[in-house]
């Protein structure tokens, strides 16, 4: 008898565990929300593709997807998960867990800074009246100073290093959009200006216009909703990717990393957006969002059309509604 009771316990463990992750919610409560929540946000039209590079302009004001990945790397997915678009600045916060770990939480705090600026993400300003207090590595200017921290033997090599590691978050061969990136590239002039000035400041290691460059091909990357999806579990579960079971950062600097997300990561409306959803998170204007649940799975959406902060209008509609749905702000454990 006792020995039966022992075996129902080891059997029933692991389903515990995975109660644990979708809280009290089954399988088919997620599947459901996910599907009320997609229909909900479908027909909602608002935003503009972004057009500042010309290349992002192509996006497909229709495409809409929403992949959930647990920590033990199940998905549950609804819509254009497949389709490739530039990761853009969600590439910053993968960026950064490089150059955590080349150069250290101390060297990004003193010449990067996690202060939110109350200014937009390419303000030439914010970087003049906060010289003195900084910015954070969610911002251009302060992304393009992180990545003149990423080591290796030259400029190849510190691109190399750093695309290992996007494949390591996504668990695949990521490649460059390469028309996103020669777009991009011929139009970033602003981008280098603020490269300059940091360098001038004297924040910014090496060449301003190679760690411009660098930020510009992270910024190219081509992604799917699923890639994002798997890249933002791997933060949520301490650094291993759930699905190659392969450690990716260093346990240490996760929380760095979500921290940063929490003050910064969707721009301007970042304050409203926390407020609302309660959830770490970053935003690119290929039309992406990636927000994490610490322990527990990553939500990612694609959709391009872009409200006036430069957030995929969709994809936090989504996100707040996934979010309040699923109870999951994590300040209301
Ligand atoms: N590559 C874009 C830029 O530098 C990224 C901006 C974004 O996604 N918000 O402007």
């Amino acid at each position: 008898m006792r020995i039966l009771f022992f075996l129902l316990i080891i059997f029933l463990l692991p389903l515990n565990a995975h109660a644990k992750l979708i809280k009290s919610f089954s399988d088919e409560v997620v599947r459901q929300t996910l599907q009320t929540v997609y229909n909900q946000c479908r027909s909602d039209t608002s935003g503009k593709v972004a057009d500042y590079i010309p290349a992002l302009a192509k996006g497909d004001p229709k495409h809409f997807g929403i992949v959930i990945c647990t920590v033990d790397g199940k998905m549950y997915k609804i819509g254009d998960t497949d389709v490739t678009f530039a990761i853009e600045s969600i590439s910053k916060i993968f960026s950064l867990a490089l150059a955590l770990e080349d150069a250290g939480r101390e060297t990004i705090l003193k010449n990067v800074g996690v202060y939110h600026t109350g200014l937009p993400f390419n303000s030439i300003i914010a970087s003049d009246v906060r010289e003195v207090i900084l910015q954070n590595p969610l911002v251009n200017v302060g992304a393009i100073t992180t990545t003149s921290y990423i080591n290796g033997t030259d400029s190849n090599d510190k691109w190399r290093r750093e695309l290992d590691k996007f494949n390591l978050f996504a668990g695949r061969k990521l490649t460059v959009m390469e028309d996103v990136f020669r777009s991009e590239a011929e139009t970033n002039q602003h981008n280098r200006a603020l490269a300059w000035q940091f360098s001038s400041f004297g924040y910014l290691k090496g060449d301003p216009d190679d760690a411009t460059l660098r930020y510009t091909r992270a910024c190219s990357v081509g992604i799917t909703c699923k890639d994002l999806a798997v890249m933002g579990a791997t933060l949520a579960n301490q650094g291993c990717n759930p699905v190659t079971g392969k450690q990716v950062v260093k346990k240490e600097f996760v929380r760095d990393i979500l921290s940063v997300m929490t003050i910064a990561g969707l721009y301007d409306s970042t304050g409203p957006f926390f407020f609302r959803t309660g959830l770490p998170a970053k935003s690119g204007v290929g039309g992406g969002i990636v927000a994490v649940v610490p322990g527990r799975f990553a939500i990612a959406t694609f959709s391009p059309p872009l409200d006036k902060f430069g957030n995929s209008a969709r994809g936090v509609k989504a996100m707040t509604k996934l979010s309040e749905n699923l109870e999951l702000h994590v300040l209301n454990p």
